[in-house]
């Protein structure tokens, strides 16, 4: 085969594996999401409690498939939920894993870095920190999170990189609501997201539905 050829091979076969990734994706969370009041999709059966690690992980290849010329040395994300899609995304980039932590503490200690950030399925507002020792200037981060909705998380993240100094390469979501504000609140200071599943609506009686 010619190498215009191998190279065409190459770049099919993982836009396959993308498309593929993405119907999978989006039929699990046909099939296993539920949606509670407030525009809450659950998904403990295979993403936030329950986790299926071999989806998690073709959901890493896909994150480094659309990362890995981004010189990326660091994956950011918030605890809970994002720790483990995050580690598992960190090993294909072979890099570490740094994650902020919410506090209610009053006593922020100096050697943080801090912001506020307001959870969207407690609805309480936490300061959420991170060592001034995990994060650099010299660092090209890659943010990882499991949902996309008003867009405080990634803004908190954000905020806490800029704080370092450091340099924001995108950020990795595996469900993005596309209908609340996330998206106009991150992507349009120029923060590139890449969403694998974009939810479009979805109604109080189960009914969800995909951005094309
Ligand atoms: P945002 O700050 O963008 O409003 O919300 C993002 C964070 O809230 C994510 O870290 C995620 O843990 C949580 N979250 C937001 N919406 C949902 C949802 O519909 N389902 C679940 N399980 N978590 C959500």
């Amino acid at each position: 085969m010619s190498k215009c050829g191998l190279l065409f091979s190459v770049y099919h076969n993982q836009l396959k594996r993308q498309v593929i990734l993405m119907e999978l994706l989006k039929e699990r969370i046909l099939k296993d999401g539920k949606v509670f009041p407030g525009n809450v999709l659950k998904v403990d059966r295979f993403l936030n409690h329950q986790v299926d690690v071999k989806l998690l992980n073709e959901i890493g290849k896909e994150f480094y498939r659309l990362f890995k010329d981004e010189g990326i040395n660091k994956i950011f994300t918030i605890e809970a939920s994002g720790i483990g899609i995050a580690c598992i995304v960190a090993q294909y980039f072979d890099v570490p894993v740094v994650f902020a932590k919410k506090t209610l503490g009053k006593n922020i200690s100096s050697d943080v870095y801090s912001t506020p950030i307001t959870s969207f399925t407690h609805g309480r507002t936490y300061d959420v920190i991170v060592s001034q020792e995990f994060l650099h200037p010299e660092d090209k981060i890659l943010i990882i999170d499991d949902f996309l909705a008003q867009g405080c998380a990634l803004q908190g993240l954000i905020n806490l990189i800029k704080s370092a100094g450091a340099e924001i390469a995108g950020a990795g979501i595996v469900i993005e609501k596309a209908f609340q504000q996330g998206d106009e609140l991150i992507r349009s200071p120029g923060i590139r997201v890449e969403s694998l599943a974009r939810v479009e609506s979805m109604t109080d009686d189960g009914k969800i539905t995909f951005c094309d």
